[in-house]
Parts: C-alpha cells; sequence; structure tokens
C-alpha cells in the first residue's frame, strides 16, 4: 500500500503517518525528519536545507528529490510506504508518478487531513519534537506524560525553530501556494480522499482506517 499524507504543515500528517505505519507494517518515510536529521549531523545537504527551512521556504525540489529518490529502493519498501512531507510541489509530485510507472506502479491513496488556517497556529505554537527519535507531542492535545520528555525514547523534547509564530505564518503561504493544488492533482488521479482533521487524534485515525481498510 502506497499513501501520500497531504495537508497543511501542522495538520496532523506525521502523527498519522505514525499510527499507520505501525498498524498496516509500512515504513514511515518523512521528508522534513531526514532534512532534520542531515541538519543535525551537519551534512552538506543538511546545511544547505536548513538556510529555506529556517524561513519557512520549501527545500529546492532537486535537493528533495535527490535526498528521496533511493528511499523507495530500500528493502522495507516492498510493502508500501506512507509518505509524509513529500510530494510538497507538482513537480515532485509528477517525478513520484514517473519513477513509480517505470515498474508499473501507482499510488494508493492520497490522504488529506484537512484543518483550516486557524487551527494551524495553535497546532504548531504547542507542538514538542523530539529531535532524538522525531517522537511528536502537544503541550495541550497531547501531552507527555513527563513534560520536555519524550515517552518514546526519553529524549529532550524541543519547540522546532520552524514553528515560531512568524515562520508558521509564512509556511502556510507557501503551503497555500505551491502544495494546496496538489489535491487537484490526486483528485483528477483518482486516489484522492479527505479526512477531518480537526477531530482528536483516534476518531481521525479510524477514519483513515475505515478509507485504507
Ligand atoms: P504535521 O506532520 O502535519 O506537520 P504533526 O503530526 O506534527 O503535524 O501535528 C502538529 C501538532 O498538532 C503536534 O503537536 C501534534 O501533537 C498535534 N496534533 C496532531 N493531530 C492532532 C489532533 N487531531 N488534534 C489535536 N492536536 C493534534
Ligand atoms: P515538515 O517536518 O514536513 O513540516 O518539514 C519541515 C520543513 O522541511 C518544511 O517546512 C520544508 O522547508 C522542508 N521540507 C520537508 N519536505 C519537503 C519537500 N517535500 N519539499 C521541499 N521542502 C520540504
Amino acid at each position: 500500500m502506497k499513501i501520500i499524507m497531504l495537508g497543511a504543515p501542522g495538520a496532523g500528517k506525521g502523527t498519522q503517518a505514525k499510527l499507520i505505519a505501525a498498524k498496516y507494517n509500512i515504513p514511515h518515510i518523512s521528508t522534513g525528519d531526514i532534512f532534520r536529521a542531515n541538519i543535525k549531523t551537519g551534512t552538506p545537504l543538511g546545511i544547505k536545507a536548513k538556510e529555506f527551512i529556517d524561513k519557512g521556504l520549501l527545500v529546492p525540489d532537486e535537493l528533495t528529490l535527490d535526498l528521496i529518490k533511493d528511499r523507495f529502493l530500500g528493502a522495507d519498501c516492498i510493502n508500501g510506504y506512507v509518505l509524509d512531507g513529500f510530494p510538497r510541489t507538482l513537480p515532485q509530485a509528477e517525478a513520484l508518478a514517473a519513477s513509480l510507472a517505470e515498474s508499473g506502479e501507482k499510488i494508493d491513496y492520497a490522504i488529506n487531513v484537512d484543518v483550516p488556517d486557524e487551527n494551524i497556529v495553535n497546532r504548531m505554537s504547542g507542538r514538542r519534537a523530539c529531535l532524538k527519535c522525531g517522537g511528536t507531542f502537544h503541550i495541550k492535545y497531547n501531552p507527555p506524560v513527563k513534560e520536555g520528555i519524550c515517552d518514546l525514547c526519553g529524549g529532550t523534547l524541543m519547540q522546532r525553530e520552524d514553528d515560531k509564530p512568524e515562520t508558521v505564518a509564512r509556511r502556510l503561504e507557501v503551503y497555500h501556494e505551491q502544495t494546496q493544488p496538489l489535491i487537484d492533482y490526486y483528485k483528477e488521479n483518482g486516489v484522492l480522499k479527505t479526512v477531518d482533521g480537526t477531530q482528536d487524534v483516534d476518531k481521525v485515525f479510524s477514519d483513515i482506517v475505515d478509507i485504507l481498510g
């Protein structure tokens, strides 16, 4: 099963993608997590990507496609994957479709987690992420058992630099300009499914499971 998560930054794509990956036993592939891992270890890709990420801009397609192209070849992708944060532009979606078409494959579901902009700022300002394992929490909606500590690995939880309010506004603009058109693209492809992302995490997930079966 090949699944794409669509939705604004902070809509809950990562939260749902982790639940999907665990239930259907497929890898969760997050380009944001891969960029952050590269930034942390100071790779040349990470250094280039950081410039864009810190400003709330998208990393250029060429860099992003370079980053992701080999990931699908991993042995763990044999039964599919759930993509979180990729594709984010039409050229990325087209490159993905072309690469899948080479082996007669296609995306099965594009799940649009729909959350209006008004809710996004709250979601992002309360998000706390574990830099060690990528675990995501929310100080109010999904708090860790112990404040500031990741339930999953005991790592320290941090506010992402790009979750500060001024950057969030920019990221939302970029989303509407560059990523939202993918909703129509996948609708035309006949694979778009929309869920109401304003519901609590468990309800959003049960709606997704109803779609995936
Ligand atoms: P995305 O991957 O789309 O950027 P996340 O999954 O990281 O979004 O979620 C953004 C923030 O909102 C996190 O702090 C997360 O814990 C919280 N969150 C996710 N889903 C919900 C939900 N259904 N209701 C309330 N808060 C949520
Ligand atoms: P995320 O963790 O998905 O919110 O991604 C964090 C940031 O990484 C984004 O705001 C972008 O700057 C960058 N990024 C992640 N995925 C992509 C992508 N597919 N294309 C371009 N930039 C991306």
